[in-house]
């Protein structure tokens, strides 16, 4: 069971807790953005890590003539990286 625990920590010193459960179907993730559509737009794109299944990831696209042709993925959780040939479908 996932929890979204947000940590307020006031001018005068006091930090509030406060948590949200995660239902069944809900994920929740972190990201930085400058808007609420990039935010999004970055999280659609997230791969999760099939070695330890973090969210902390980092793809890349490798171009040969404009076309994109390899994929890169990086693990920052676990360190995990592959590649794959690029697929119409990964975009
Ligand atoms: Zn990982």
């Amino acid at each position: 069971m996932q929890y979204l625990v947000r940590k307020i920590h006031h001018t005068t010193d006091e930090v509030f807790l406060d948590a949200t459960k995660a239902k069944e179907n809900e994920t929740f993730v972190v990201v930085d953005a400058e808007s609420k559509e990039e935010a999004k737009e970055k999280v659609k794109n997230m791969m999760q890590c099939t070695n330890c299944e973090s969210w902390n990831t980092d793809t890349e696209y490798v171009y040969v003539d404009n076309e994109p042709i390899l994929t890169l993925f990086q693990c920052y959780n676990c360190g995990f990286k592959d590649d794959w040939m690029f697929k119409e479908d990964d975009q």
